[in-house]
Protein backbone atom coordinates (compact mmCIF):
# COMPACT_ATOMS: atom_id res chain seq x y z
CA UNK A 1 0.00 0.00 0.00
CA UNK A 2 1.41 3.52 -1.25
CA UNK A 3 1.28 6.30 2.02
CA UNK A 4 1.86 10.11 1.06
CA UNK A 5 4.40 11.30 3.25
CA UNK A 6 4.39 14.79 4.86
CA UNK A 7 7.48 17.67 4.93
CA UNK A 8 8.42 17.02 8.60
CA UNK A 9 9.84 20.89 8.44
CA UNK A 10 6.39 22.48 7.37
CA UNK A 11 4.08 19.65 7.81
CA UNK A 12 2.79 19.83 4.54
CA UNK A 13 1.57 16.89 2.16
CA UNK A 14 2.14 17.73 -1.35
CA UNK A 15 3.34 21.32 -2.09
CA UNK A 16 6.24 19.56 -3.60
CA UNK A 17 7.84 18.98 -7.36
CA UNK A 18 8.41 15.17 -8.32
CA UNK A 19 12.58 14.94 -8.70
CA UNK A 20 13.09 11.36 -9.92
CA UNK A 21 10.44 8.70 -10.33
CA UNK A 22 10.30 5.60 -8.14
CA UNK A 23 12.25 2.32 -9.36
CA UNK A 24 10.89 -0.02 -6.33
CA UNK A 25 9.55 -3.31 -6.24
CA UNK A 26 8.92 -5.83 -3.61
CA UNK A 27 12.57 -7.26 -3.78
CA UNK A 28 13.41 -3.82 -2.38
CA UNK A 29 12.74 -4.55 1.21
CA UNK A 30 15.21 -7.76 2.21
CA UNK A 31 17.15 -7.34 5.26
CA UNK A 32 20.21 -7.37 3.13
CA UNK A 33 19.20 -3.89 1.59
CA UNK A 34 18.53 -2.15 5.18
CA UNK A 35 22.02 -3.26 6.46
CA UNK A 36 24.40 -0.79 6.72
CA UNK A 37 27.18 -0.04 4.84
CA UNK A 38 25.69 -2.57 2.27
CA UNK A 39 26.40 -2.04 -1.05
CA UNK A 40 24.48 0.92 -2.97
CA UNK A 41 21.75 -1.15 -5.48
CA UNK A 42 20.33 2.43 -6.37
CA UNK A 43 16.07 1.40 -5.41
CA UNK A 44 14.45 4.34 -4.39
CA UNK A 45 11.13 6.11 -4.32
CA UNK A 46 9.75 9.02 -5.92
CA UNK A 47 11.68 11.94 -4.40
CA UNK A 48 9.99 15.48 -4.42
CA UNK A 49 11.41 18.62 -3.09
CA UNK A 50 9.52 20.70 -1.07
CA UNK A 51 8.10 23.80 -2.40
CA UNK A 52 8.45 25.93 1.12
CA UNK A 53 11.36 24.28 2.77
CA UNK A 54 13.69 22.50 -0.32
CA UNK A 55 14.03 19.59 1.79
CA UNK A 56 14.24 16.40 -0.40
CA UNK A 57 11.65 13.68 0.64
CA UNK A 58 10.56 10.15 -0.79
CA UNK A 59 6.98 10.34 -1.43
CA UNK A 60 4.62 8.60 -1.62
CA UNK A 61 6.37 5.25 0.26
CA UNK A 62 5.53 1.89 0.52
CA UNK A 63 4.06 0.09 3.80
CA UNK A 64 7.02 -1.53 5.33
CA UNK A 65 8.17 -2.44 8.77
CA UNK A 66 11.52 -0.61 9.15
CA UNK A 67 11.62 -1.38 12.67
CA UNK A 68 11.18 -5.10 12.16
CA UNK A 69 13.98 -4.84 8.90
CA UNK A 70 16.31 -2.86 11.05
CA UNK A 71 16.06 -5.20 13.84
CA UNK A 72 16.98 -8.35 11.28
CA UNK A 73 19.52 -6.33 9.52
CA UNK A 74 23.27 -7.34 9.67
CA UNK A 75 26.08 -5.50 10.48
CA UNK A 76 29.23 -5.62 8.40
CA UNK A 77 32.65 -5.18 10.13
CA UNK A 78 33.88 -2.96 7.01
CA UNK A 79 37.52 -1.51 6.87
CA UNK A 80 36.41 1.94 7.41
CA UNK A 81 36.06 1.94 11.14
CA UNK A 82 39.03 3.52 11.95
CA UNK A 83 38.80 6.42 9.86
CA UNK A 84 34.97 6.62 11.28
CA UNK A 85 35.83 6.55 14.74
CA UNK A 86 38.56 9.47 14.25
CA UNK A 87 35.76 11.67 11.30
CA UNK A 88 32.59 11.27 13.98
CA UNK A 89 34.99 12.29 17.49
CA UNK A 90 35.80 15.50 15.58
CA UNK A 91 32.31 16.29 14.99
CA UNK A 92 31.55 16.05 18.33
CA UNK A 93 34.44 18.05 19.23
CA UNK A 94 32.97 20.69 16.85
CA UNK A 95 29.66 20.02 17.92
CA UNK A 96 30.59 20.93 21.41
CA UNK A 97 32.37 24.43 20.30
CA UNK A 98 34.51 24.82 23.26
CA UNK A 99 32.34 23.69 25.95
CA UNK A 100 33.65 21.08 28.62
CA UNK A 101 31.43 18.21 28.44
CA UNK A 102 33.00 15.19 29.04
CA UNK A 103 30.77 13.19 31.66
CA UNK A 104 28.19 11.40 29.62
CA UNK A 105 26.87 10.47 25.86
CA UNK A 106 24.65 8.48 24.02
CA UNK A 107 24.58 7.68 20.31
CA UNK A 108 21.07 6.67 18.25
CA UNK A 109 21.78 3.76 15.42
CA UNK A 110 25.63 3.31 15.79
CA UNK A 111 25.65 -0.17 14.81
CA UNK A 112 27.90 -2.26 17.08
CA UNK A 113 28.99 0.62 19.38
CA UNK A 114 32.40 1.27 17.67
CA UNK A 115 31.68 5.25 18.34
CA UNK A 116 31.39 4.98 21.79
CA UNK A 117 34.49 2.85 22.10
CA UNK A 118 35.89 6.12 20.04
CA UNK A 119 33.71 8.32 22.77
CA UNK A 120 35.09 6.06 26.06
CA UNK A 121 38.51 6.03 24.92
CA UNK A 122 38.99 9.63 24.69
CA UNK A 123 36.85 11.41 26.99
CA UNK A 124 33.60 10.50 27.89
CA UNK A 125 32.88 8.87 31.53
CA UNK A 126 29.13 7.45 30.76
CA UNK A 127 28.31 5.92 27.20
CA UNK A 128 25.14 4.57 26.08
CA UNK A 129 23.91 3.28 22.70
CA UNK A 130 20.00 2.93 21.39
CA UNK A 131 19.99 0.19 18.77
CA UNK A 132 17.92 -2.11 17.03
CA UNK A 133 20.37 -4.26 15.24
CA UNK A 134 20.69 -7.32 17.76
CA UNK A 135 23.43 -8.86 15.60
CA UNK A 136 24.96 -5.18 15.93
CA UNK A 137 24.80 -5.52 19.82
CA UNK A 138 26.08 -8.59 19.79
CA UNK A 139 29.35 -7.81 18.35
CA UNK A 140 29.96 -4.81 20.38
CA UNK A 141 32.64 -4.85 22.23
CA UNK A 142 32.69 -6.71 26.18
CA UNK A 143 33.04 -3.12 27.65
CA UNK A 144 30.20 -1.31 25.49
CA UNK A 145 28.01 -4.04 25.15
CA UNK A 146 25.96 -3.47 28.80
CA UNK A 147 25.58 0.17 27.61
CA UNK A 148 23.79 -1.15 24.47
CA UNK A 149 19.47 -0.74 24.40
CA UNK A 150 17.96 -2.82 22.10
CA UNK A 151 15.61 -0.58 20.47
CA UNK A 152 14.74 2.32 17.94
CA UNK A 153 14.98 5.49 19.45
CA UNK A 154 11.23 6.26 21.22
CA UNK A 155 10.11 8.24 24.39
CA UNK A 156 11.16 6.24 27.38
CA UNK A 157 13.92 4.77 26.42
CA UNK A 158 16.96 7.22 28.14
CA UNK A 159 15.99 8.64 31.02
CA UNK A 160 14.65 12.12 30.67
CA UNK A 161 17.78 15.11 31.07
CA UNK A 162 20.53 12.37 31.96
CA UNK A 163 23.05 13.20 29.16
CA UNK A 164 25.33 15.83 28.13
CA UNK A 165 26.23 15.16 24.82
CA UNK A 166 24.39 13.00 21.95
CA UNK A 167 25.15 11.66 18.63
CA UNK A 168 23.54 9.85 15.57
CA UNK A 169 25.70 9.30 12.88
CA UNK A 170 23.96 8.74 9.37
CA UNK A 171 20.61 7.48 11.04
CA UNK A 172 18.03 11.08 10.57
CA UNK A 173 18.18 10.65 6.96
CA UNK A 174 16.74 6.98 7.24
CA UNK A 175 13.85 7.88 9.79
CA UNK A 176 10.17 8.29 8.45
CA UNK A 177 9.35 10.72 11.22
CA UNK A 178 13.03 12.19 12.35
CA UNK A 179 11.04 15.28 14.14
CA UNK A 180 9.53 12.53 16.75
CA UNK A 181 13.23 10.87 17.29
CA UNK A 182 14.79 14.01 17.30
CA UNK A 183 12.33 15.04 20.12
CA UNK A 184 12.76 12.08 22.14
CA UNK A 185 16.57 12.31 22.05
CA UNK A 186 16.20 16.11 22.67
CA UNK A 187 14.56 15.06 25.59
CA UNK A 188 16.99 12.80 26.75
CA UNK A 189 19.60 15.58 27.12
CA UNK A 190 20.33 17.74 29.83
CA UNK A 191 19.90 21.89 29.51
CA UNK A 192 22.84 22.93 28.01
CA UNK A 193 23.41 19.55 26.68
CA UNK A 194 24.51 19.36 22.69
CA UNK A 195 23.45 17.08 20.29
CA UNK A 196 25.30 16.88 16.62
CA UNK A 197 24.09 14.79 13.59
CA UNK A 198 26.15 13.51 10.87
CA UNK A 199 23.68 13.50 7.47
CA UNK A 200 24.70 13.37 3.42
CA UNK A 201 24.18 17.09 2.09
CA UNK A 202 22.12 16.55 -0.96
CA UNK A 203 23.72 19.92 -2.04
CA UNK A 204 27.13 18.69 -2.43
CA UNK A 205 29.14 19.01 -5.29
CA UNK A 206 29.04 14.68 -5.62
CA UNK A 207 25.28 14.99 -5.47
CA UNK A 208 24.50 17.15 -7.98
CA UNK A 209 27.10 15.90 -10.34
CA UNK A 210 25.92 12.60 -9.77
CA UNK A 211 21.98 13.44 -9.73
CA UNK A 212 19.92 10.11 -9.65
CA UNK A 213 23.23 8.04 -10.10
CA UNK A 214 24.15 9.58 -6.39
CA UNK A 215 24.51 6.39 -4.05
CA UNK A 216 22.50 8.66 -1.43
CA UNK A 217 19.16 8.35 -3.74
CA UNK A 218 18.05 5.09 -2.28
CA UNK A 219 15.21 3.65 -0.63
CA UNK A 220 16.90 3.89 2.72
CA UNK A 221 16.89 7.57 2.54
CA UNK A 222 13.69 9.02 3.78
CA UNK A 223 14.77 12.81 3.53
CA UNK A 224 17.99 14.46 2.35
CA UNK A 225 19.02 17.74 3.92
CA UNK A 226 21.13 21.04 2.99
CA UNK A 227 22.39 22.73 5.39
CA UNK A 228 19.61 25.18 5.46
CA UNK A 229 16.85 22.76 5.90
CA UNK A 230 19.09 20.86 8.37
CA UNK A 231 19.12 23.95 10.60
CA UNK A 232 15.43 24.62 10.29
CA UNK A 233 14.71 21.04 11.27
CA UNK A 234 17.16 21.16 14.63
CA UNK A 235 14.98 24.87 15.47
CA UNK A 236 11.43 23.07 14.72
CA UNK A 237 12.78 20.72 17.96
CA UNK A 238 13.63 23.70 20.11
CA UNK A 239 17.40 23.65 19.99
CA UNK A 240 19.09 26.42 19.88
CA UNK A 241 22.96 27.95 19.08
CA UNK A 242 21.87 25.51 15.99
CA UNK A 243 25.26 25.32 13.83
CA UNK A 244 26.30 23.33 10.67
CA UNK A 245 29.05 22.47 8.20
CA UNK A 246 30.39 20.39 5.73
CA UNK A 247 33.13 17.66 6.34
CA UNK A 248 35.34 15.48 5.50
CA UNK A 249 34.87 11.89 5.86
CA UNK A 250 38.76 9.50 5.90
CA UNK A 251 38.08 6.57 3.42
CA UNK A 252 39.43 3.77 1.85
CA UNK A 253 39.64 3.53 -1.72
CA UNK A 254 37.92 0.25 -2.07
CA UNK A 255 35.01 1.96 -0.03
CA UNK A 256 35.19 4.93 -2.79
CA UNK A 257 34.54 1.83 -5.33
CA UNK A 258 31.48 1.07 -3.61
CA UNK A 259 30.05 4.20 -4.54
CA UNK A 260 31.42 4.62 -7.73
CA UNK A 261 28.28 4.44 -10.56
CA UNK A 262 29.30 1.42 -12.60
CA UNK A 263 27.63 -2.34 -12.23
CA UNK A 264 27.31 -4.18 -8.87
CA UNK A 265 28.48 -6.95 -10.49
CA UNK A 266 32.02 -5.17 -11.41
CA UNK A 267 31.92 -3.41 -7.73
CA UNK A 268 31.88 -7.12 -6.32
CA UNK A 269 34.03 -8.66 -8.12
CA UNK A 270 36.98 -5.99 -7.73
CA UNK A 271 36.06 -5.84 -4.28
CA UNK A 272 36.56 -9.65 -3.65
CA UNK A 273 40.02 -9.78 -5.57
CA UNK A 274 43.44 -9.00 -4.37
CA UNK A 275 43.03 -5.36 -6.16
CA UNK A 276 40.42 -5.21 -3.81
CA UNK A 277 42.35 -5.82 -0.11
CA UNK A 278 45.02 -3.36 -1.61
CA UNK A 279 42.49 -0.71 -2.03
CA UNK A 280 40.83 -1.25 0.80
CA UNK A 281 44.43 -0.25 2.83
CA UNK A 282 44.84 3.09 0.97
CA UNK A 283 43.27 5.65 2.87
CA UNK A 284 42.58 9.56 1.93
CA UNK A 285 40.39 12.35 2.88
CA UNK A 286 37.79 12.58 -0.02
CA UNK A 287 34.56 15.62 0.27
CA UNK A 288 31.66 13.36 -0.45
CA UNK A 289 29.09 15.24 0.19
CA UNK A 290 28.67 14.84 4.11
CA UNK A 291 27.63 17.62 6.43
CA UNK A 292 26.91 18.07 10.44
CA UNK A 293 24.13 19.69 12.44
CA UNK A 294 24.46 20.44 15.73
CA UNK A 295 21.99 22.47 18.46
CA UNK A 296 22.07 23.14 21.83
CA UNK A 297 18.78 22.31 24.35
CA UNK A 298 18.15 25.72 26.34
ZN1 LIG B 1 9.02 21.65 3.68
Amino acid sequence: MEIATQCPICESFGNAVALYPSNVDETSFSTQVFSARRLPDRRHYQWVRCNSCTLLRSDPVLDVDLEKLYVESTFDYSTEIDGLKKTYLKLVNKALNGKGLRNSIFEVGGGNGFFLEAAKDSQFAKVAGVEPSTEAINAARADIKPHMIASMMKSGVLEDSSFEVGAMFHTLDHLSDPVSTLKDCFAALQSGGVFVVAIHNERSWSARLMKERSPIIDVEHTHLYTLASGEALFRKIGFTEVRSGAYNNHYSLAYILHLIPISRTLRKRILGSFLGSVLSKIKVVLPLGNMWVAGTKP
